[in-house]
């Protein structure tokens, strides 16, 4: 048996290839640039047989491996996809306006009575109509744009450049066994440059675990069928930690003395809560679910945004993706859809912040010895903590919110040292 049946093709090309595109060069893999042109190849098909045999030896099918292996070349695309992070992020407050659009509202309206199936989906598995619909908007269009990139390809690709290899390499795995188990063609599986597929964007593990029949034609089909893939996605969500009957969020109206480092702190009840002065936003009393389950503080764009308690439905949300702000466009759309009216404290007008600013200020609080950890221009918990402690330090309101006033002060008080 030859392990290695993919040809190694020779490298002209290459120099050129590299000039055009500025793109950094993953940790591990070459260059992204170095995917372009026909010829450019040598990387990838080392990895191809590197990888074919051991597929192989985990058990994948030879004549499976062969056909949907056998000529295969990387796609460009993933690489400038996967090259890394925009230079701008883009504002939290920009992206949910964005998410939560009139239109958005009116579809979704509409597809709550459509579909069928709903009362028997939400029977099943407690996650509310309003929220898979907001998934289902949020992840293709209401299956408009499932994306019409050929997942084999792109996880080869994206396997072949290394920076997320394990992860590639195991989805690859995956979506070869779909196609040897015969629930779907190769022609079939169609999507993301990342290997997310169908309505709801699964990628293949998922859809081997968790992609359900929503339809009842004995089928799991989430590109063709709607309810299929609205019940697979509320299926992820019921194994996320989704607890029937009680809200994603809401929310609150913060006294203008509060104690903003209590964000993203302890869990407590919605009880607790008021004893430090939070009101829920729209006047209501907690019904009894909401009123015995822990809420976290959310402050999004900090002191001058809207402020809100969060659930562990919000948590479950971010299985499917774990972002604060895809969490909070699925929630505010669900909640527009049910019928709520807009935010009673508006979206701020946000600065977006540029990748040297936020590396900027990650410096600094490591200089000023509060440990956001390595700089990387990512805000994420740690450099948000980092940062409340600081603005404790300095008798600022600690809501560990970074803007360009919170920049200008830090890296003036690194210049004053
Ligand atoms: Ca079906």
């Amino acid at each position: 048996m030859s392990a290695y049946p993919f040809a190694r093709r020779t490298l002209i090309g290459l120099a050129l290839a590299g000039a055009a595109l500025p793109i950094a060069a993953s940790a591990q893999g070459p260059k992204p640039a170095d995917l372009l042109g026909a010829t450019g190849e040598a990387y990838f098909t080392d990895w191809l047989n590197d990888y074919y045999a051991r597929a192989l030896a985990g058990g994948t099918p030879k004549a499976v491996l062969d056909r949907e292996l056998s000529g295969i070349s990387p796609d460009p695309r993933v690489g400038l996809h996967d090259a890394g992070q925009p230079e701008f992020a883009r504002p939290v407050s920009a992206y949910i306006q964005g998410v939560v659009s009139a239109d958005r509202i009116a579809i979704g309206q509409k597809k709550r009575v459509s579909i069928t199936q709903f009362p028997a989906i939400e029977a099943r598995y407690g996650v509310p109509r309003e929220i898979l619909i907001g998934i289902w908007a949020m992840e293709s269009g209401f299956g408009a744009q499932q994306g019409d990139m050929d997942i084999i390809r792109c996880l080869a690709t994206l396997a072949a450049l290394g920076r997320r290899r394990a992860w590639a390499e195991g989805e690859l795995t995956a979506a070869l066994k779909i196609i040897a188990s015969g629930e779907a063609s190769r022609a079939q599986l169609k999507g993301s440059w990342a290997g997310a597929m169908g309505q709801t964007q699964f990628i293949p593990s998922a859809f081997l675990s968790t992609a359900v029949d929503g339809d009842g034609d004995g089928k799991r089909d989430i590109w063709n069928s709607a309810p299929d893939a609205l019940a697979s996605a509320a299926n992820l969500l019921d194994k996320g930690g989704w607890r029937r009957g009680e809200a994603w969020a809401r929310e609150v109206i913060l006294p203008r003395t509060f104690d903003y480092g209590l964000a993203e702190g302890p869990k407590e009840l919605p009880g607790w809560w008021e004893s430090k002065g939070a009101r829920r936003a729209d006047g209501q009393a907690w019904n009894k679910a909401d009123a015995d389950a822990p809420a976290q503080l959310l402050l999004p764009c900090g002191l001058n945004g809207p402020a809100f308690l969060i659930f562990q439905n919000h948590l479950a949300i971010r299985t499917y993706n774990n972002s604060v702000a895809y969490a909070l466009g699925v929630g505010l759309l669900a909640d527009r859809m049910a019928g709520g009216g807009p935010l009673k404290t508006p979206w701020p007008k946000e600065t977006p912040l540029s990748l040297t600013d936020r590396m900027d200020a990650q410096t600094a609080l490591q200089k000023l010895g509060f440990n956001p950890g390595q700089p990387d221009g990512v805000i994420g918990l740690g450099t948000r903590q980092s940062l409340r402690a600081w603005q404790k330090a300095k008798g600022l309101p600690a809501d560990g919110y970074l803007s360009p006033d919170m920049i200008a002060r830090l890296k003036a008080e690194v210049a004053g040292k």
